[in-house]
């Protein structure tokens, strides 16, 4: 109450001082004049002296006897359709969300073809480079420029003793060994925000491996996607567990490499967007995978394509 009747003295002692042309420095203190000073006649003013028309009646917590003409209708309550609030409306005028799909190429880093050929693909493309090959510092670089995401092609061992290549990952190696090459690999291909295996049907299933390999991206803060190259992988549930953002692949684009299989993969990569909301393909940087991702990616589609980042879980 005292601070209202301050603030009430403060505006008629500014009208006041208007109308008589007075100093600000003869006027008293807002301190003295909250002791001294009489309480504003406005402010005296009572609801109950103002006249009892509604359209003119004061603002006041008080319950007003409306007149007659004035009633408030009373509430219909009856069996008909039930009125939806208005913030509900706008949640059920939205379409259902879309269905997203995410694509990354493997293997990037052996050939210029490849390279030029998948940094032409929509940005949404994540291409995942191979350490230590020919292109892959130059296709890192590109897709940096470009502003698209790419990862590291960790090799790692598999289960038919397939030749890794460069920067390769084996179950013989001892934790700092193995840390040190996955670190030196990282190293190798700039920018990247993530790795996936190259093969790794063998060592995704060994939990110590994968534990070591979600230490190195938390350390680095990287995200994991486990190219599910084993039914016994355990990199997604290790990623999960380490608090590692991943996903798993749906699709293999080009296990065979005609336009027709291929099709009929990106086929169940929308169907398994449909159902799940979203799906993740992987794909090869063939000339039959590019050509048709240059093709079927320029055309409407029943799913949205979003970067793989997007779809992390
Ligand atoms: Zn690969």
């Amino acid at each position: 109450m005292r601070q209202r009747a301050i603030h009430s003295f403060c505006a008629s002692l500014v009208l006041a001082s208007f109308l008589s042309g007075a100093q600000a420095s003869d006027l008293p203190s807002v301190e003295q004049a909250a002791e001294d000073f009489p309480f504003p006649v406005l402010e005296s003013a009572s609801p109950e002296q103002a006249p009892r028309y509604p359209y003119l009646s004061p603002v006041t917590d008080d319950k007003i006897d409306w007149p007659p003409l004035f009633k408030q209708p009373e509430p219909v309550l009856s069996d008909g359709p039930k009125r939806v609030p208005s913030h509900h409306v706008s949640e059920m005028d939205q379409l259902p969300p879309v269905p997203e799909i995410a694509i990354v190429i493997d293997d990037v880093g052996y050939n210029r073809r490849g390279m030029e050929e998948t940094l032409a693909l929509p940005l949404q493309v994540v291409l995942a480079i191979l350490p230590e090959t020919p292109y892959a510092k130059k296709a890192a670089h590109k897709a940096y420029l470009q502003q698209r995401a790419t990862i590291l092609h960790a090799p790692m061992e598999n289960q038919r003793a397939l030749k890794l290549g460069p920067g390769g990952l084996y179950q013989s190696m001892d934790e700092q060994a193995f840390k040190q090459a996955l670190r030196t690999d990282l190293d190798n291909v700039p920018h990247v925000r993530g790795a996936n295996n190259h093969m790794g049907s063998l060592l995704t299933t060994r939990p110590d491996h994968m534990n070591w390999v979600m230490d190195i991206m938390a350390e680095r803060s990287l995200f994991f996607i486990d190219s599910l190259t084993s039914a016994d992988s355990v990199a997604y549930q290790t990623a999960k567990e380490r608090g590692v953002k991943t996903l798993t692949r749906d699709v293999f684009l080009d296990n065979v490499r005609t336009d027709e299989a291929i099709n009929q993969q990106f086929e169940r990569l929308l169907a398994k967007a449909h159902k799940y909301g979203h799906a993740l393909a992987i794909g090869h940087p063939y000339p039959e995978t590019t050509a048709y991702l240059k093709r079927r990616l320029a055309e409407p589609l029943s799913a949205q394509l979003v970067e793989v980042e997007r779809l992390l879980e």
